[in-house]
């Protein structure tokens, strides 16, 4: 509002006192202007500050001497000269923007002592002048030396580790010559940093970008005339070389001339200014401009402030000085100009002295920054204006006086240009799959096809979608294999790292480890997850508590009961079948050869005693002798030797395990041992990890990896995972991610995780170097974090297919029962017992009917009643002696056979407590 407010104050004035006459006390002062094209943008500035000194000013009245200059024929631009010197009252000072003719023209100047201004850039002398020898030249464009070191330094602030140097003449390189240096800062780069490329004939320069393209290099440094820098852009859009990812600096000062809109481009353009259009100071001198073209010519000559090229302003700068020296001189005894003639050798009285007081004045209200100059007339203190073309504000000043860039970003505004550009495109994000990660989606219903985004799943997924809905973009997956490692030997990057680094890709994101290698290449993320390497081992192998009862362990709970019980029902089978076969009733004196009783020595103590002595391998004193017995112990021996063999190979297994647990509790301990063989996934930042290691342990291991036959190195870490479960006596260990680890605990519970972890990194979201959106994907990322959700996205994949234990599991709850014998691996063994036992109960039974048929044969009684006789014996369990021949009595009285049968009880029983002699005893009479 002020500032429009001064203008029209200015304008009034103007319009009233717009004098035009010449004061006759004043010194006419004719300014000599060479120039290539008398129509030129300079004649603006020219007009506007002569009319203003003539106005204000006493002292001296200026007028200009314009001629037209021959812009390569160097002896016609010098006798253009001649004749403006030659001309009526002479010149004070020669300005001309004749760049092939300089060195005639300021030969001449310095021969005549006028002072000679020129506003182009002009490559530095190599020959070493006479400091004594005075020059006619003041440069007001920056000296050459100090421009580049300037442009150096404004690279340097862009943190381009590489960049393509494009240049269009040998004057360019001059200029490019402090960026070269940039190179011998970073020697080690495994990237040769700095490419320098001529941009050739034109107009066709797409070869030449096709062939940048191909390097995959994303920073150009553009040097050449402002009027081709349109048609470059132009056609490096064409070829692919304007988008999110390229980032352009053009060192001409005039690339604020040129409507970069009309590129409709995503990529990112800095420039340089010597002033600074936006500024109150220039957008007042420009109004200024218009109102002395409207004064002079009484014509409106509407000037677009970003259209006044730095020659103008250089320019206007030039008069500007010259103008207030020559006032200045001209208080007393004033200056004196005459006509110089080039035939002869008289030189001007004044020239050398108003160089020398020009190269002394600041004047006020330049438009290019303070003028200082050297003896030499070149221009030591000057600003660039560094310009992102994204949102046309200046990001750095470049200060020359005291050799300093400050910066003064305003991030927030790039950051929201950046993301309008990110909104504009499609944001390709590589990825790979690896649960929990990214995974194929399964369809919904049957015969539903997945596209695009939509055949994908995961924690990828959801971290990006959460992302682009807070920035507002679109995006799509694409997958690649690897995570990213250098190859040597094709020299370039793979994987998700190549991805970005051949713009393929926008965003990588997965299980993407920060890593510094990695971190010199491209740009990452705030990491989003923490984590380290961990050992992932079997599960059984860890527990190392102290069990007293460890010598259960090899048969299950059932099989323990089974066993117990079949010795019990053994034993009382046995004992029955001992009574009923003949085999078993003996002779109990042997030398007697007609015994009266027979003697059964299979109690139920005795049969208990053999078969406990069998299961325990150590056999028995007295054995039985009737087949059906016979074959009944014979089956429980087979039963016994099959479940103590098993038990014992059973309790060597697991002894032998437990054996092995001890060196599994860190990889200090893994890496001093060798039976347990242990590997990592291949390519990846835990290769690096040990690969690069400086630690003695992790060397250790290292190469104890690599000897490792076969390999121990997996191609995925699901491969790894299942090596781990697969290997027989869990003889293998595989160094993962902890997150991983923790994923695959919750998903497998017979594997965990064994130690501390070995170092501690994150992951990121990869992106090219110097990305302008990487603030925006950190704001969201961060805004993810505090709002919870990035705790939520882990919480629901993580657990998403967590494995519940079976009940199997939770019945015996450890993961050393499943190496357990149970009723499953036995079952073979009861059931030959079963089948043998059931055997010789038969035979007992055959045996048995077959004893009760002799007796009625030998006794003539009935079968029947022989049978009941037996039967009595054999059920009676206090008689262990029966006669050999039974009484007959006992087979027709029912009376009377109770009767004896309860004296035998009776006496049994005394039997059997006074434990007397056999003869001694009346049992039956
Ligand atoms: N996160 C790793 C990487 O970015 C891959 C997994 C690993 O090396 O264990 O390379």
């Amino acid at each position: 509002m002020e500032v429009k407010m001064w203008r029209w104050l200015f304008s009034l004035f103007f319009f009233f006192y717009g004098v035009d006459k010449i004061d006759c006390s004043k010194t006419v002062v004719t300014i000599g202007v060479l120039l290539e094209d008398l129509s030129s943008q300079i004649n603006i500035p020219l007009n506007s500050t002569i009319y203003k000194k003539n106005l204000f000013d006493q002292r001296a009245y200026f007028s200009t001497k314009m001629m037209q200059v021959s812009s390569t024929d160097t002896f016609e631009a010098s006798l253009t000269l001649c004749s403006m010197l030659d001309s009526d009252l002479g010149v004070v000072a020669v300005y001309s923007d004749s760049i092939r003719t300089i060195p005639i023209l300021e030969s001449t100047c310095t021969f005549f002592e006028i002072p000679f201004l020129i506003t182009n850039w002009k490559s530095p002398s190599p020959i070493k002048r006479d400091p004594e020898k005075v020059r006619a030249l003041i440069n007001f464009f920056p000296e050459a030396e100090l421009f580049a070191k300037g442009l150096a330094d404004i690279v340097r602030s862009l943190q381009w580790s590489s960049f393509i140097i494009i240049y269009e003449n040998e004057e360019g390189l001059i200029r490019m010559q402090e960026i070269l240096k940039l190179q011998e800062l970073n020697p080690d780069s495994k990237q040769n940093n700095i490419l320098v490329m001529q941009l050739g004939p034109g107009p066709d320069y797409r070869p030449l970008l096709k062939k940048i393209r191909n390097t995959t290099e994303d920073n150009i440094i553009l040097d050449c005339n402002t009027n081709k820098i349109m048609m470059i852009l132009t056609q490096a859009k064409e070829v692919g070389m304007l988008e999110l990812h390229n980032r352009y600096f053009i060192t001409s000062l005039d690339a604020h001339t040129l409507d970069l809109s009309y590129l409709n481009t995503t990529a990112n353009i800095t420039s340089i200014r010597l002033h600074d259009p936006k500024s109150d100071d220039f957008l007042n001198t420009v109004h200024r401009w218009e109102l002395t073209e409207f004064e002079n010519h009484n014509r409106r000559v509407p000037l677009d402030p970003l259209s006044i090229k730095t020659e103008t302003v250089l320019f206007h700068d030039a008069v500007l000085l010259l103008t207030d020296t020559v006032n200045a001189m001209s208080i007393r005894p004033g200056i004196n100009i005459s006509p110089l003639s080039c035939n002869r050798t008289e030189t001007s009285q004044d020239g050398f002295t108003l160089r020398k007081y020009m190269l002394i004045n600041t004047p006020s209200m330049t438009l290019s920054g303070p003028l200082k100059f050297n003896d030499e007339g070149g221009r030591i203190d000057f600003n660039i204006h560094v310009v992102d073309n994204i949102d046309d504000t200046v990001i750095a000043t470049s200060y020359a006086a005291n050799n300093s860039l400050v910066l003064h970003r305003d991030y927030n505004q790039t950051m929201d240009a950046a993301v309008l550009n990110l909104q504009k495109i499609t944001v390709i994000v590589s990825s790979r799959i690896g649960e929990p990660y990214l995974m194929y989606r399964q369809p919904s219903y049957e015969g539903e096809i997945l596209t695009g985004n939509n055949r994908y799943e995961g924690y990828s997924m959801d971290l990006i979608a959460g992302i682009a809905k807070i920035i507002g973009f679109n995006f799509q997956f694409e997958i690649t294999e690897k995570y990213g490692n250098y190859d040597p030997t094709e020299r370039r990057w793979n994987g998700l790292i190549g991805e970005i680094l051949e713009k393929r890709a926008h965003l990588a994101v997965c299980d993407l480890t920060i890593t510094p290698e990695r971190r010199e290449v491209v740009d990452f993320s705030m990491p989003f997850m923490t984590l380290g390497i961990g050992i992932l081992y079997y599960k059984g192998e860890a527990d190392k508590t102290t069990d007293m009862f460890k010598f259960l362990e090899p048969f299950s709970t059932s099989v323990w009961i089974y066993t117990a019980t079949l010795y019990l029902v053994i034993s009382i089978v046995l004992y029955f079948i001992a009574r009923m076969t003949p085999g078993d009733w003996e002779n109990p004196q042997p030398y007697e050869e007609n015994p009266e009783e027979l003697e059964n020595i299979w109690d139920i103590k005795n049969c208990f005693w053999l078969t406990l002595g069998s299961i325990m391998t150590q056999g028995c004193d007295i054995l039985p002798k009737g087949i059906s017995s016979r074959i009944a112990v014979g089956v429980w021996w087979f039963f016994s030797l099959i479940m103590t063999s098993s038990y014992t190979a059973n309790l060597a297994a697991f002894l032998t395990k437990a054996s092995l647990e001890a060196p599994i509790d860190s990889a200090e301990a893994l890496s001093k041992q060798t039976k347990i063989k242990y590997g990592l996934l291949s390519g990846g930042s835990t290769e690096s990890f040990f690969a690069n290691s400086n630690f003695s342990t992790y060397q250790r291991m290292w190469l104890n990896m690599q000897q490792a036959k076969p390999s121990v190195f997996e191609a995925s870490n699901d491969d790894g995972v299942q090596r781990v479960r697969n290997t027989k006596n869990a003889l293998y260990a595989f160094l993962m991610e902890s997150t991983q680890i923790e994923y695959v605990m919750a998903t497998k519970p017979d594997l965990k995780r064994v130690g501390d972890l070995l170092d501690s990194k994150s992951y990121g979201i990869a992106m090219p170097m110097n990305s302008p959106y990487r603030s925006a994907i950190n704001k969201a990322v961060l805004e993810m974090q505090e709002t919870g959700v990035l705790e939520k996205l882990k919480k629901t994949w993580w657990e998403k297919n967590k494995e519940e234990p079976k009940d199997s599991e939770q019945d015996t709850g450890d993961e050393t029962d499943s190496l357990k014998l149970g009723i499953s691996n036995l079952g073979g063994i009861f059931l030959v017992l079963g089948i043998g036992i059931a055997m010789s109960c038969a035979f007992a039974i055959v045996e048995f009917l077959w004893n009760c048929r002799n007796i009625s044969v030998e006794e003539h009684i009935t079968y029947m009643q022989a049978l009941k006789l037996e039967l009595k014996f054999a059920c009676n369990v206090f008689i262990t002696k029966k006669r050999v021949k039974p009484l007959l009595s006992e087979a027709s009285s029912s009376e009377s056979e109770k009767n004896e049968e309860n004296k035998n009880d009776s006496k049994s029983m005394i039997h059997g407590i006074l434990q007397s002699a056999e003869s001694n005893l009346n049992i039956v009479h």
